[in-house]
């Protein structure tokens, strides 16, 4: 066991075969920082919950929980469920990932228990996520006494950052956002390093490897010649578009819906992450 993270739990339905009608995922951590919980409790009132983390995601974990032991109770064609628990996605599941994708290919139908978005709707899709670190060396001088013989690493990430916010295109589902930035040591010294960070979000991979060979000319060609750019970070998840057999999924997902009066969620879920 990995000491800086906490053990992943796996259930497995009882006389389980090497394949997974479903699998179920989940995730146990939360987003909060240590002692939250103490300062906002975990609390009941009006039959609601409250407290750090009851939506993401104490109360997917529970659900499926709830699921597995209602599947068992009704008994006949029982399916194999694989029920499993991420102990650091709020991390990026670093250690989890290589566990979740094999589980994930040895199962036949995968529903991951996160919460619905803010309206109801059921996510059956999802733009990839791409993150760059940039880090631009310049050349340090004095703006008052000898500024010709600087380099403005500043001024370098300025122009990247309004090239790189060009590239988005809503409309096609892309977009990026510089949303860190750090530079200089002081207001008289051209800037010797800068350093930015930028998240991008697409729904086609072409799409991101059109950017990353953009990205990698401006390295190639800096606008100001004698500050050097390096990056670092790339995609790091893919998109998860819909394919004809989750859309038949959710179609019969969506069926069950409107027979229990919830109301029709599929068409209305279009790259909202
Ligand atoms: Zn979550």
């Amino acid at each position: 066991m990995d000491p800086d993270f906490a053990p992943c739990l796996e259930f497995l339905s009882p006389g389980h075969a090497a394949e997974h009608d479903i699998l179920l995922l989940g995730h146990m951590d939360t987003v909060f920082p240590k002692g939250t919980a103490q300062a906002r409790p975990f609390h009941i009132d009006n039959n609601r919950a409250y407290g750090p983390g009851v939506m993401d995601m104490k109360s997917g974990a529970l659900f499926g929980l709830y699921l597995a032991h209602l599947f068992k109770e009704t008994g006949e064609a029982f399916p194999s469920i694989c029920f499993a628990l991420n102990s650091h996605e709020e991390l990026g599941s670093a250690r989890a990932r290589p566990w979740i994708e094999g589980l994930a290919r040895r199962s036949h139908i995968a529903l991951i228990l996160e919460p619905a978005r803010a309206n109801g709707d059921l996510v059956f899709e999802r733009k990839g996520s791409c993150r760059y670190n940039l880090t631009f060396h310049g050349k340090a001088a004095h703006s008052g006494v000898n500024p010709q013989d600087g380099a403005s690493a500043i001024n370098e990430l300025a122009h990247w950052i309004i090239e790189l916010h060009k590239l988005t295109d809503f409309d096609a589902g892309l977009n990026l956002n510089v949303g860190l930035v750090s530079g200089g040591t002081s207001v008289n010294a051209i800037a010797e390093l800068a350093e930015a960070k930028v998240d991008m979000r697409f729904v086609e991979n072409d799409q991101a490897l059109r950017v990353d060979e953009r990205i990698k000319a401006m390295v190639e060609h800096p606008f100001t010649d004698t500050v050097r750019t390096e990056i670092s970070g790339g995609i790091s998840r893919p998109p998860m578009n819909a394919s004809e057999e989750s859309l038949a999924f959710c179609r019969r997902i969506d069926a069950i819906a409107q027979k229990t009066g919830i109301a029709n969620r599929l068409a209305k879920n279009r790259w909202r992450i």
